[in-house]
């Protein structure tokens, strides 16, 4: 058994153990990351954002092809099986899996593949998939194992016809009818992509709205999408039990309905992974979701120990992650390269995508902030006639003495591309936070950015 000393062990390699490692090796400091997989990239790259992403993207091509009358000329609408779209995203996994290996290599990062736990405060044991036990030694250690799908235990995940967000990548026939319990982000996301692939979706929602966090007219958008593409959305339902079938499953209810389809996809909730962390054996508490606590400095109870990404819990976003893990490392290194992460945007991957930052119409009203609305709507637009995408619209909210720009809400076509152009301004202080901005600069065009142009025209003229 060997042991090896390091300056920074980090545990995980998705986007928060990658920042982490990143930052520490650039100050100088002998880094060592360890992770269960056999690939680096993490849950992000292997199992959620990448592949969904990618996912989605097939399915939106398909889309195009089968609705625009213009590919008449080259074909009939034509039907796509979920396995032939999972190939195009498992061939970004494997680039991705490349470009993240050569930045560990370049920044002289060893990597262990293995299942890391703590035998003490310093030292970190490895049990490699062939049996063999790393131990390493290091000052601090960074904990970035990231999430996994919750499964409740009354339900039968081993039924091949019930499935998780991590599961359904392994989906080897496409459904005629699929039921997604959970519509949260992932739940909506993955009704998008079934049902652009001409899936009959039920979405069990336990709340009265979707996504109830979004400003409100988004949400609404969301709903009216999801249906018209045939996404029956269930609202303020609780399941009682799930029945398997040979070739399929029944969702039973607490309202007594009882759905059937062929199969159901598991989308409510995450468990952090901190099961297998030996974290007993050092003192630190986790809480009953399995994450755990850090202060702003994304420290945890002990002082040499620190947490960030999913295990943390909010936002679990591998954006939030990656800086979480940077900021982890930049207090470690001790340079200027923390900060605590609260600024986060939404960006949401349904059909259509949506994307916002800053207050929404219900937060401002409720604060009683005088506030007035710019929006622009994509069909207009003349970037979004020839791409061909009129679903959308960019909303701007603004303080109507001050101008200052309170929150911008956008779905449709790169809506999470656009977002960042009102990111950039409401982080400037003073009057350059100012929805004059938008009047006053010169925009390409056409593009999709020049919907803060028409989106601000009609805020200002709202002013009397
Ligand atoms: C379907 C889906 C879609 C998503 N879409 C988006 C999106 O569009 N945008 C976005 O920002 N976020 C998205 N997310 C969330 C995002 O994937 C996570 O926030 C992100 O992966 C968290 O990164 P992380 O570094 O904390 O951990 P992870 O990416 O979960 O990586 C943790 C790694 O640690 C390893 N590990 C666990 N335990 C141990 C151990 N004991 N020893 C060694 N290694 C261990 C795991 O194997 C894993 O490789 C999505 C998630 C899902 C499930």
């Amino acid at each position: 058994m060997a042991v090896y000393n390091y300056d920074v062990v980090v545990l995980g390699s998705g986007p928060a153990g990658e920042g982490a490692a990143m930052n520490a090796a650039k100050a100088g400091r002998k880094v060592a990351v360890v992770d269960s997989r056999r690939e680096v990239g993490g849950n992000c790259t292997h199992l959620g954002t990448i592949p969904s992403k990618a996912l989605r993207h097939s399915v939106r091509q398909i889309m195009q092809f089968n609705t625009n009358p213009m590919f008449r000329q080259i074909g009939e609408p034509r039907w796509f099986s979920f396995p032939d779209v999972l190939k195009s995203a498992e061939r970004v996994i494997a680039k991705q899996v490349t470009s993240r290996t050569g930045y560990y290599a370049r920044n002289r990062i060893d990597l262990f593949f293995g299942t890391g736990s703590f035998s003490d405060e310093q030292t970190i044991e490895v049990v490699c998939p062939n049996g063999v036990v790393e131990t390493l030694v290091a000052k601090q250690i960074v904990v970035a194992t990231g999430s996994r799908p919750y499964r409740p235990a009354d339900i039968d995940f081993h039924h091949p016809r019930v499935y998780d967000s991590d599961t359904i990548l392994t989906l080897s026939h496409t459904p005629r009818r699929l039921i997604i319990y959970g519509a949260g982000v992932i739940g909506c996301e993955y009704a998008s992509i079934f049902s652009g692939l001409g899936v009959l979706v039920d979405l069990i929602d336990n709340r009265d709205q979707l996504l109830s966090f979004l400003d409100d007219e988004i949400s609404d958008a969301l709903s009216y999408h999801l249906r018209n593409n045939n996404v029956l959305i269930r609202h303020n339902e609780d399941y009682e039990r799930i029945e398997g079938l040979e070739n399929g499953v029944i969702l039973h209810l607490k309202s007594g309905k009882k759905i059937k389809a062929d199969a159901l996809l598991w989308c409510n909730g995450r468990t952090g992974n901190t099961d297998q962390l030996g974290l007993e054996n050092i003192g630190i508490k986790v809480n009953s979701r399995g994450q755990v606590e850090v202060d702003q400095h994304y420290r945890t109870s002990m002082s040499n120990i620190f947490a960030a990404g999913d295990v943390i819990g909010w936002p679990s976003l591998a954006s939030a992650a990656y800086d979480q893990g940077r900021s982890a490392a930049g207090n470690i290194v001790e340079n200027d390269s923390w900060r605590f992460v609260d600024d986060v945007p939404t960006g949401i991957y349904t059909i259509p995508e949506i994307s916002s930052i800053g207050k929404n119409e219900r937060e401002l009203t409720q604060a009683k902030i005088p506030y007035e609305v710019g929006k622009a709507f994509f069909k207009s637009m003349a970037r979004a006639q020839i791409s061909n995408e009129p679903v959308g619209m960019l909303k701007i909210l603004f303080h109507r003495e001050t101008l200052e720009v309170l929150g911008v809400h956008c779905f449709g076509y790169q809506a999470s591309e656009i977002v960042h152009i009102g990111q950039a301004i409401m982080s400037q202080k003073g009057a350059a936070n100012s929805i004059k901005y938008f009047v006053n600069t010169t925009f390409n065009y056409p593009t999709m950015a020049e919907a803060y142009r028409v989106a601000a025209f009609d805020g200002l003229n709202r002013l009397f």
